[in-house]
């Protein structure tokens, strides 16, 4: 891949910052969009822009086409059987929540919700309100050794009370890939529903639904290089056949008289109001220009960025680098001996290096790695070894500021 032509593509990345050429290490929370997304959000305004699905003229008509055929592209996206099993929602946050919400009415006092303690809090505070209103007994899967999942945990915890286990594809703390497939046994072997964040995965691996055999798969545009506002909510259509809607109103309804309405069928069902019609039409064009490179491409690619950068992070005198170090994503969390995490992205900033620090909406595991935030740094297809090279460059200037700039200055 020639990472030098595909940055051409992304405007916001010419910049300077801070009189420094921007070096964006911040994928992980949210990606840039390249010029083919930000074309198709221009296109949909200025040509086709009207509502969804009520419309008989042809701009309607347009848009409805253009806001399916999204939905088909996302299904193809991750091997959906079916286009019907993606409804589109706000973000991995809203799926997660919809889903916790439509499962109400399955969860019995003395059932068990299964999570793990590298959840972001998007996949944790949701089940625990569903706890708290069910009565049902919360249960966080541990880490090994090696800062993975430890599935002998895993065997105790998901038992004949649990009937949801819901898992991190990939820890946007830790980079690692959770072995989904040997979780979803566990928790399909006692008839447990199997729910998947795929915020960090679905971005940046080939995600196939049904070989995951996932009941729920989550995810965001803004971090697949559409814009903030559109997410996915997959589920098997069995399973959205017995979630119930969270929303209601216009949109997802058929018959509605003074005291009674009948619904859509799925997926419309879930989408009450007017959608995101913008948003996912360009997550339509981010899955196709995605695929222009393939996401075993841009997996592998990711991969080598991390293998270059881990060695020289770790050569880094009182640099802590978390998470197993063979992970396979470009997902980088570490701390600065003495130096507070904020303290060392403002400086890294001053070198036009964005990196993200803070607790990463995941305080739990933050509590168990035994820190109160981390930095962060995480690679995209548009990141390459001189991106590494100005973050590695730009730590050492904020050690050597840390530790001698006020004398020499
Ligand atoms: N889960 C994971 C693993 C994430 O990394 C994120 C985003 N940081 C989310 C969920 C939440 O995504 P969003 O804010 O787009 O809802």
């Amino acid at each position: 891949m020639d990472i030098e032509s595909i940055k051409q593509d992304f405007p916001i990345l010419k910049q300077r910052v801070n009189d420094e050429p921007l070096t964006y290490l911040d994928s992980a929370a949210t990606a840039q969009m390249p010029t083919p997304v930000l074309k198709a959000i221009e296109h949909y305004y200025q040509h086709d822009h009207a509502n969804v699905h009520r419309g008989t003229h042809t701009l309607a008509q347009r848009a409805t086409a253009a806001y399916e055929t999204a939905r088909q592209k996302t299904a193809a996206f991750i091997n959906a059987k079916q286009a019907e099993e993606i409804v589109f929602t706000r973000s991995t946050t809203e799926s997660i929540n919809w889903i916790a919400q439509g499962l109400s009415e399955l969860i019995k006092p003395n059932d068990a919700i299964v999570v793990t303690i590298m959840e972001h809090h998007s996949n944790l505070v949701p089940w625990q309100q569903l706890a708290k209103r069910t009565g049902a007994e919360l249960r966080l899967i541990d880490l090994n050794d090696r800062q993975e999942l430890d599935l002998n945990d895993a065997a105790r915890k998901i038992d004949s009370r649990t009937k949801v286990v819901a898992i991190a594809h990939v820890s946007n703390v830790l980079g690692v890939v959770n072995p989904i497939l040997k979780i979803g046994a566990m928790a399909h072997q006692v008839g447990a529903c199997l729910v998947v964040d795929g915020a960090q995965a679905a971005p940046h691996l080939p995600v196939d639904v049904q070989a995951l055999d996932a009941d729920f798969y989550a995810f965001s545009g803004h971090k697949m290089m559409a814009p903030t506002g559109i997410g996915v909510l997959y589920g098997k259509m069995a399973w959205l056949n017995r979630l119930c809607p969270s929303q209601f109103g216009g949109e997802m309804i058929d018959q509605v008289t003074q005291q009674t309405a009948t619904f859509k069928p799925i997926p419309w069902r879930f989408e009450a109001g007017t959608p995101n019609i913008s948003g996912a039409i360009a997550l339509g064009a981010a899955i196709d220009y995605l695929s222009q490179f393939g996401m075993q491409a841009i997996a592998e690619h990711e991969q080598e960025l991390a293998a270059y950068a881990i060695p020289k992070l770790l050569a880094i005198d009182g640099l802590t680098l978390y998470g197993p170090q063979d992970r396979h994503t470009g997902v980088l969390a570490f701390n600065l001996a003495g130096i507070h995490p904020h303290d060392a992205a403002t400086a890294l900033d001053l070198e036009g290096v964005a990196i993200r620090a803070g607790h990463h909406c995941a305080q739990p595991l933050m509590d168990y790695l035994g820190v109160n935030a981390t930095l962060r740094a995480s690679f995209y297809l548009y990141n390459d070894q001189k991106d590494v090279d100005r973050l590695i460059d730009a730590i050492k200037a904020t050690k050597e500021f840390f530790e001698n700039g006020f004398e020499q200055a």
